[in-house]
This record gives structure tokens, sequence and C-alpha cells, in this order.
């Protein structure tokens, strides 16, 4: 369809929470924050005419502060913040016994509820850490508290490359912060539609930098966004964490791919570390068979939903045919892996934010505070749409 056509039909669809996003930045009394997805960066610039997989963090950055939310954090900074929960979690559950091995990844709401759905005996062996979106719950508590704001009134939105967001952000049990953690999820492709909408030109804009410190981000949150990135980055932390030692080669090719079960076993000091990935739920099923029978030897499996991760979400701008889908997703994986390769800090732990707001309110990975505001217990996956 032309696009004359088929943003209207869109916009018609997707008004619901566009409407509340726009009703919250109308509103004087409403605190606005906002959080980007690490895919979300080199997705949107495809909406705005740019080749396919261009990294546009700084004119994503300009056009949410021109959008006019107060704040303008980042997803990349609680997937930071992922890694040093999760990767504690682990070396727990392999050192001290804390917990079911394998432990399985908790980034993904699909496959979150796909396990509680179909495997309910085997949920103690996800990871008890909350998504990146949903710890975000720290923007209406420690970062309330930074600017002095009443949580009350703060409105959080995150921009998503995915269409199972909102239903994450809606399950009863992510209101750690005393209120709904994340009050809308909206995706990338509604984003794009709401830049158009406001009349920015989305090309024109100069680069600009996340609002300091929940805009902090290193190469290890950037990489979320793709299948292995959540066990690269874990790998990245967790490595220096059991050693004491700088991992000798940061990007870790094992687990890299895009093949539909990988394994690998990584030396970890004394450890021999054994990690599986997973993408698309079709293919964790017989994963899931041998865990039930006993047949699988792993301490840690990364699963998500979409074909190679995040970048293919089904939030992300439109591709009508397979081939141009494709060559989108090996230019946004392409993306990802440069934008890590050019930060100048690239382990979660090495995050300075992160140092902060473990040093201010936190105080230690999986401490009593982590656990009340990062963590969450599974159930049923039924208890959504509650509003
Ligand atoms: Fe959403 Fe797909 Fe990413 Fe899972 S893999 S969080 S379904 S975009």
């Amino acid at each position: 369809l032309p696009a004359s056509i088929k943003e209207p039909l869109f916009a018609a669809y997707n008004n619901c929470n566009l409407d509340k996003v726009k009703a919250a930045l109308a509103d004087p009394d409403v605190i606005t924050m906002v959080q980007c997805a690490p895919a979300v960066r080199v997705g949107i610039a495809e909406d705005f005419g740019a080749e396919l997989g261009t990294v546009a963090a700084g004119k994503l950055a300009a056009a949410l502060h021109k959008i006019g939310f107060d704040r303008v954090y980042d997803t990349n900074f609680t997937a930071d913040l992922t890694i040093m929960e999760e990767g504690t979690e682990l070396i727990k559950r392999i050192t001290e016994g804390a917990g079911k091995l394998p432990m399985f990844t908790s980034c993904c709401p699909a496959w979150v509820t796909f396990l509680e759905r179909n495997y309910p005996d085997q949920k103690d062996h996800l990871s008890t850490c909350k998504s990146p979106q949903q710890m975000g719950a720290i923007f209406k508590t420690y970062g309330a508290k930074l600017d002095n704001y009443d949580p009350a009134k703060i409105f959080t939105v995150s921009v998503m490359p995915c269409t199972c967001k909102e239903f994450e952000c809606n399950r009863e049990e992510m209101n750690s912060s005393g209120y709904q953690d994340i009050d809308v999820a909206i995706t990338t492709r509604e984003l794009a539609y709401l830049i158009k909408d406001m009349d920015i030109d989305f090309n024109a804009l100069a680069d600009e930098d996340f609002d300091q410190p929940l805009g902090e981000y290193t190469g290890a949150g950037t990489i979320f966004g793709v299948t292995g990135g959540v066990m690269e980055a874990a790998i990245r932390t967790g490595y220096e964490l059991i050693t004491g030692k700088p991992i000798p080669d940061i990007d870790v090719s094992a687990v890299r791919g895009s093949n539909a079960f990988r394994t690998a076993t990584l030396k970890v000091g004394d450890l021999d570390l054994k990690v599986g990935i997973v993408t698309g739920l079709a293919n964790v099923i017989p994963v899931m068979e041998d865990l039930k029978a006993g047949k699988l030897d792993l301490h840690f499996i990364e699963v998500m939903t979409c074909p190679v991760g995040c970048v293919s979400g089904g939030g992300q701008p439109k591709l009508l045919l397979d081939s141009e889908k494709e060559a989108a997703y090996e230019s946004r994986t392409k993306g990802i892996y440069t934008h890590d390769a050019e930060l100048p800090i690239r382990k979660s732990h090495e995050n300075p934010a992160i140092t902060k707001i473990y040093e201010e309110y936190l105080l230690s990975p999986n401490g009593k505070e982590s656990h009340h505001m990062l963590h969450t217990h599974y159930g049923t996956g039924e208890n959504s749409f509650q509003k």
C-alpha cells in the first residue's frame, strides 16, 4: 500500500496507546519518561528512508527530546542492569546451588509466557530477573528521587521492537515501584508514526545523547538486540567477576550466529561453562523435552522468540518481501555489532551509571532492594490485560 493509505490505517489501528502517550505529553501535571530498546536504534531510520540497519541512536534521542518527553532514558541501561542481576544469579546457581540449572533467560515475554503455559513444571529454571523493559521500575523510584519528582505523577513509556511488550507491562506483578512500573509500550513503527504526526523532520535532527544517568549504556547492553547478545553480554561480565581477569576476547564469537539452537563450552577460570542459544519457539520444544528427560547438560540458555532476536521483532518497520526481510535482519544485526564495537565501554559492570545506582540505591546485585525492584516470580502467563 502507498504510505498515504498505509499510515492512516496504521494510526487508526494503534491510536489507543499513542493517544495515551499524547495525552500524557500534553498534560503539564504529568512527568513523562521514555526508554528505548536496543533494536529500535537500528530500525527506526528505515521508516524515514534510510538504508536497512542504519544506526540512529543520536537522532532517536533527539526525536524523543523534540517530542517533549521530560526524561529520555534507555533500555540499554536497564539491559546493563539485567546483566548485573542475571550474571550474579547464574553464578550463585552454579557455585552455591541457589536455584535450578540450566537457567533460562527471561528477557523475552513471548518465551516466558510460552514456558509458563506449556512447561509450568519447569518454570523454576527461568531466571527470576525481570526483562530490561521491566527493570524500568527504577524510573519511578530511583529516577524520581534523582529529580525530586512525585512518582505518582510519572508516566513511563517504552519504545520496543516487540508486539508482546504491552502484554508484559500489563502483567499484574509488574508494579514494584508501587505503581504500574511501565505505563505504556509502543512499537518502533508507532514511534515513527508519532514523529511524522508531530511534523518532526527526523533526518534533519542533529544527534543528541540520552539523558544521564539512566540513559548511559555499554556495548553489552546494545547487543541484547540480537540472538546470542544476552549470552555474550553475560559472559563478558561473568568471566571477569569469576576470574578477576580481563576477558581474553571481548567478541565472544562462539555464541554469535543465527542457527536455531547452538551450544558452546567456554573456559571461565576452572569452570567449563556450557551455554545454549535458541531462536524461535518451535526450536525450544526439543530443548524443553530434553530438559524433562534429564538429557540437557548446560548451565545457561538464552531463548528469543523472533528469528534473529529483537532486531527482527514484529514491531520493527514493516518489510513486505521475504528477500527484504533477510537483508534487513542481516543489516540490523550488523548495525548492532557495529554500535557495540564503537562504544567506549563494552562491559555492563564497567558502566559508571551502573556503579552509581548500586552505590546510591540498589546496594548490591541480587540484594534485598534489587530482589524487590528487579526480580519477579512467574505464574500461569494468564494474568495480563487486567486493566
Ligand atoms: Fe519481543 Fe521478539 Fe524480542 Fe522476544 S525476541 S522480546 S518477542 S521482539
